[in-house]
């Protein structure tokens, strides 16, 4: 994936990667950071030191700091499953990150940075160090009526008219006075944030409308893509090598393959993992179930002679092998699964995820799932249907092809070094 090849006009330059501890976030850049990596360029990454060992995998320098959010190594933290909460708690980040920034590259100013839509203190630092600063978007970015659909982004301490009575989708008024309550406590610090740094920008607009933006999503997958404004690039997925996790090998007998896992985050569910190993039981198919690390593989019982189980697993490489993925359908499973035209039956989890499983049902991709409704009987359907069906398998090839056509990281490290000659 990563080239040898550097434009002759873009001289080796210090780019930096601002990061949140979330695999979701994180795989999406280490792609890019091998291919800027490639082309001679120096590259530090901020970040936990969970996460240190895989960025220097891909060639990056970790600046480690330390965080508020979940942990991998402790069980007992668990991610916010609403988009306020998980807000709220970017916000405390940081705050709580910002300054450790500001005191790690006081004396090794990067050129440029590169920041994921969730790590705030990038377009904060970005503004005052004076460089410029690009957004990578691992997922959906906002489209024409984004605020109507996603109510929390909207500020209804910002001057709205009419339209600030009441946020969007709630009906019970009580509901709607706690929701609004809450926004406005969030609106308030995050404007007190920026004003406190000197970011004049409105605080909607901080949020959901970067100055320059890469999205790691083919423009088809992206919802409403075309009132999507130029500064936005739809490259396609960017994830790098990632042989550091291993590879799989399977059985190799021919029977088709069924990875079942829900990602990193919210994966705390021993009775869907039940339901799926009752749903596979007695099919001619080789079964990878990821549980994750808050389900101990010992509660789940009896696991049927097809089925494989384990904490973790080398997703990406088990995809190139894959004929089906019932998934949490987060963003960078999805992109995975369509980069190796695996059709999905989505699960999601939260509301983010759930945009993303409409997604793959208009598009053709998959099916969804809601997961009150899941039953064995319903998943066992699902994977035989969306792995025998023609016409799904012809519309991920196309999708497939759309993504080797978008260019990927290599894309991106061109945007980014485009960036860095105008910049001079
Ligand atoms: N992943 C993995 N092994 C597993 C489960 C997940 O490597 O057993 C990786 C997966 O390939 C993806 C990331 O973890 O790159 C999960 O990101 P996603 O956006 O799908 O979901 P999130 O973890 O953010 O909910």
């Amino acid at each position: 994936m990563t080239s040898e090849h550097r434009s002759a006009s873009v001289t080796p330059r210090h780019i930096s990667f601002f990061n949140i501890p979330g695999h979701g976030h994180v795989n999406p850049s280490l792609g890019i950071v091998q291919e800027l990596v490639a082309r001679g360029h120096r590259v530090s990454y901020a970040i936990t030191d969970e996460f240190a060992a895989q960025v220097k995998a891909a060639g990056a320098t970790p600046v480690v700091y330390d965080s508020i959010l979940p942990k991998e190594s402790n069980p007992e933290e668990s991610w916010p499953e609403d988009q306020e909460s998980a807000m709220g708690l970017f916000l405390d980040e940081a705050v709580r990150v910002l300054p450790q920034l500001e005191d790690a590259y006081a004396d090794d100013r990067p050129d440029l940075i590169v920041y994921d839509i969730a790590s705030w203190p990038a377009p904060v630092l970005g503004r005052k160090w004076d460089i410029p600063f690009v957004q990578l978007s691992p997922t959906f970015v906002a489209y024409e009526g984004f605020e109507e659909d996603v109510p929390a982004v909207q500020d209804p301490t910002a001057d709205r008219g009419e339209e600030a009575a009441a946020p969007a989708g709630t009906g019970d008024a009580e509901e709607g006075a706690e929701a609004e309550d809450g926004l406005v406590r969030f609106f308030t610090r995050l404007s007190a944030f920026l004003e406190e740094h000197g970011v004049d920008t409105p605080a909607t607009e901080f949020l959901i409308a970067p100055n320059r933006c890469i999205v790691a999503l083919p423009r088809t997958f992206q919802i409403k893509g075309d009132t999507v404004g130029d500064n936005y690039t739809f490259v396609g997925p960017t994830y790098g090598d990632r042989s550091h996790q291993g590879t799989w090998e399977g059985p190799g007998d021919g029977r088709p393959v069924l990875l079942i896992a829900l990602g990193s985050a919210f994966t705390d569910h021993l009775d869907f993992y039940r339901t799926c190993l009752s749903a596979v039981d007695g099919l001619d198919w080789h079964v990878v179930l990821s549980v994750g690390r808050f389900v101990d593989p010992a509660d789940l019982g009896e696991v049927p002679p097809n089925v494989e189980v384990h904490q973790w697993v080398p997703q990406l490489d088990i995809l190139t092998k894959a004929s089906a993925f019932i998934t949490h359908a987060g963003m960078g499973s999805t992109m995975e699964a369509l980069s190796n035209a695996v059709p999905m039956v989505a699960v999601p989890q939260i509301a983010e995820q759930t945009m993303n499983a409409e997604r793959i049902v208009e598009l053709g991709l998959g099916r969804h799932i809601p997961r009150d409704q899941v039953t064995a009987e319903k998943l066992r359907e699902a994977v035989l249907a969306v792995a025998s069906d023609p016409g799904v398998a012809e519309r991920l090839a196309a999708v497939r092809q759309e993504i080797r056509e978008a260019g990927g990281a290599r894309a991106a490290a061109d945007i980014l070094e485009g960036i860095l000659a105008e910049a001079g």
